[in-house]
């Protein structure tokens, strides 16, 4: 029996979930999976688990899984599931990457779907759990799609073995038929469970015309006017990224000075004018039907006087919130702090309106109480990946129907409200119904070398939810063999192309030794031959910097002030200048940008890895902190592997030999051979664009050393790189030289 407190108890009981609850449990105890849907902030996240615990599903030795796609939602949703339970969490806990508060006692336990991915390698019947819940299926997140691929048969196994376990899908969006109408996946399709949610109608407001550039300036204009002339209720802001988050949240809170702070009066006065006219008057269209512009005046940017709209009706004119009252604004994004991110939670002090500015976090996995308007930019930011060439490029995009939907809705959750569309109708009719899998986007060798290492060879024949493409899992399947993770399939003549299309290499032991490492598989390669020369500790700092990316802080942003512009430039001087000194000396030199990282990274942890030190060093300290992680569960899992070596993390590393870094440079050669540039004579410029440029094997057109580059002044003729991005041109990241033989 749980005990809760009486207000929690009563809040539950406005959840849509409760009202499900006998339908849900009687569908787990009579199907070995259940697809659960719902519309964000209905409770399936909070309340599902603690139906299975009061069902008895923890009661025994199994407890129950559940995994997030999102860290931020593994911790929150632990901490918030055991106080609605009032249990300690000892018993309600969770796992993310490197930490976790899981107990013997443990009944409950989110995680990432990392994690669960992890311990299906070590007990492929995870005999521990007597359900898994896989949560925000929806996402379509790489891991989730192979844990559902996974659980559809390990489900069926156990229920042979007579060690039954169940399996529940968890899902925001309706598009569950991936999941449902798969004969590959489940055989028989599983039930489906739809939650209703009592959302309110939101009403959307597309803008006319659509800002192509300034969007974060265009968000700024419309929270303003929407906490200048509208009634009482949160704001919630979607933009792409960290930075512009960062950028709105500064702009409107300097607004905020501007004010004065509110007198207990002056709250008290705005209490008793709250909206005697019912703003929601308008026609409540459904959330993709709104017109244009047609029901609030701030709808239309193009001059300041149809923000007036509102005022000329008569019916209006009380409605105005008083515009002296400040914004409460809140950052929220992935990786904030959670004491930070645990604010949006709390209720906003009294006599301020909350302004949560937000990326695709509070799209669904975290539901904000108390937001009535809702400011969409419309955009996303999302790394693309060329399967061909393996260039990367961060982009941002439209974002789907589907998720600007999912925005929308996030504005009625508790009364009706209105969704700003920083975009006009035309352009909404052109985003694509649905987001895509993110297994389709990216390159999938690390999932194939897991699989592998799960001992299924035939990575093509897997229930994937969707599949990646043949020509994904056939680059995976090369370079693994080419990085001797996986055997050499026999060479067969003429079928040859055909039989890789059906590859099916099984894994070696120094692929298997490669798997246990929680990096990419040339990272992995890497730290498999780093016990040469004892080079082992840079090799693991190296492949921790690699992994963790982006290290150096982005000094090539836009200024906002003539202040911030002389620091920008100071602090470039002095990130130049640290480059220099942790590029080295001799031989060093030759290492590159490896050695400028190895070297941030060393000269970083001696100084005790603090925020000061990063902050005067254009070092970024999140990545810091994470390296910081990396590195020590890297050396535990090298100790594990590799128990002879006995490598530690040495706070005060010294620089690597000149030897060293010659052995260092070899086995970065060993990962990244694939990667490898020539440059290209001065004799063969035909075309100006081909100068100082590089040849890949892959592309035709050049590839660069960025200005930023240890190697820039070099130019060595043959280099290895990290990975190519595409900037203002396509420019290699992480360079090495590579000695011509
Ligand atoms: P779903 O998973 O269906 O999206 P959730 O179970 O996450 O729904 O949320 C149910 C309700 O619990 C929401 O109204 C949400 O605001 C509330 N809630 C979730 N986490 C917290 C928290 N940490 N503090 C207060 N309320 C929370
Ligand atoms: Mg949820």
């Amino acid at each position: 029996p749980v005990d809760r407190l009486p207000e929690i108890q009563e809040a539950r009981l406005k959840l849509p979930v409760l009202a499900e609850e006998q339908v849900i449990m009687e569908a787990v105890r009579e199907n070995p999976c259940v697809v659960i849907c719902g519309e964000t902030g209905s409770g399936k996240t909070t309340q599902v688990p603690q139906f299975l615990y009061e069902a008895g599903y923890a009661s025994g030795s199994g407890i129950i899984g559940i995994t997030e796609p999102r860290r931020v939602a593994a911790v929150s949703m632990s901490h918030r599931v055991a106080k609605e339970m009032n249990l300690s969490t000892r018993v309600v806990s969770y796992q993310i990457r490197y930490e976790g508060n899981v107990t013997d006692d443990t009944k409950i336990k989110f995680m990432t779907d990392g994690v669960l991915l992890k311990e299906i390698q070590k007990d492929f019947l995870l005999q521990r759990y007597s359900v898994i819940i896989i949560d925000e299926a929806h996402e379509r997140s790489v891991y989730t799609d192979i844990l559902i691929g996974l659980l559809s048969r390990i489900v069926p196994l156990r229920n042979k073995k007579g060690i039954p376990m169940k399996l529940l899908v968890m899902s925001a969006t309706l598009r569950v038929e991936d999941f449902t109408d798969n004969q590959k996946l489940f055989r028989t399709p599983p039930p489906v469970i739809k939650v209703d949610a009592r959302q309110f109608p939101v009403t959307v407001h597309f803008n006319k015309r659509t800002p192509l550039e300034d969007f974060t300036g265009e968000a700024f204009q419309k929270t303003c006017k929407i906490h200048r002339m509208l009634p009482p209720g949160g704001i919630l802001v979607f933009l792409t990224g960290q930075a512009e988050v960062h950028s709105l949240c500064r702009r409107l809170r300097k607004c905020n000075t501007k004010l004065k702070p509110p007198s207990f009066m002056h709250v008290y006065l705005c209490l008793q004018s709250l909206p005697r006219i019912d703003l929601d008057n308008y026609s409540a269209l459904p959330v993709d039907e709104g017109d244009e512009d047609r029901e609030a005046g701030i709808g239309d940017e193009e001059d300041e006087a149809s923000d007036l709209d509102i005022g000329d009706d008569p019916s209006n004119a009380e409605v105005k919130a008083d515009p002296s009252i400040p914004l409460y604004v809140l950052p929220l994004y992935s990786l904030l702090a959670p004491e930070q991110q645990a604010k949006v939670f709390r209720p906003p002090p009294p006599g301020t309106r909350l302004c949560v500015v937000a990326t695709n976090v509070a799209e669904t996995s975290l539901t904000i109480p108390g937001i009535k308007y809702v400011v969409d930019c419309g955009r996303v930011k999302k790394r693309f990946y060329d399967r061909v060439t393996g260039v990367s490029s961060f982009k941002i995009t439209w974002t789907s129907q589907a998720s600007a939907n999912q925005r929308a809705g996030r504005a009625g959750r508790t009364e009706p409200g209105h969704c700003y569309r920083l975009y006009s109708s035309a352009v909404f009719g052109d985003f694509s119904l649905f987001s895509e899998a993110e297994i389709t986007r990216r390159p999938v060798e690390d999932l194939v070398l897991q699989m592998k290492d799960l001992n299924i060879d035939k990575v093509v024949n897997f229930p994937f939810p969707t599949s990646p493409s043949a020509e994904a899992l056939v680059a995976a399947e090369q370079l693994l063999v080419s990085l001797g993770a996986l055997k050499e399939p026999p060479q067969t003549g003429r079928i040859k192309e055909l039989k890789r299309a059906k590859l099916s290499c099984p894994i070696t032991p120094l692929g298997r030794a490669m798997a246990s490492f929680p990096v990419a598989p040339r990272y992995a390669k890497m730290l498999a031959l780093g016990k040469q020369q004892d080079c082992l500790q840079y090799v693991i700092a190296l492949v921790a910097a690699m992994t963790v990316r982006e290290i150096f802080e982005d000094l090539d942003r836009p200024a906002g002030t003539e202040d911030e512009s002389s620091k920008l430039t100071q602090r470039r001087a002095r990130l130049t200048q640290m480059r220099r000194l942790w590029a080295g000396q001799g031989a060093s030199l030759l290492l590159g940008d490896l050695m400028v990282m190895l070297g941030a990274v060393g000269a970083c942890e001696f100084a005790g890895c603090t925020p000061k030190f990063c902050e005067d060093n254009g070092l970024r300290y999140k990545a810091m902190v994470e390296i910081r992680r990396l590195r020590g569960q890297l050396t535990n899992a090298v100790n594990a592997v590799c128990p002879e070596v006995a490598v530690f993390v040495d706070p005060k590393m010294t620089p690597p030999t000149e030897h060293q870094v010659v052995c260092l440079r070899q086995i970065v050669l060993t990962g990244l051979g694939d990667h490898l540039a020539r440059r290209v004579q001065v004799e063969d410029v035909l075309d100006p664009k081909w100068k100082n440029g590089y040849k890949t094997a892959l592309m035709d057109d050049p590839v660069f050393i960025h200005p930023t580059s240890a190697l820039f002044k070099t130019l060595p003729e043959f280099v290895v790189y990290q990975e190519i991005m595409e900037t203002a041109k396509m420019y290699m990241r992480g360079v090495s030289a590579v000695e011509a033989e």
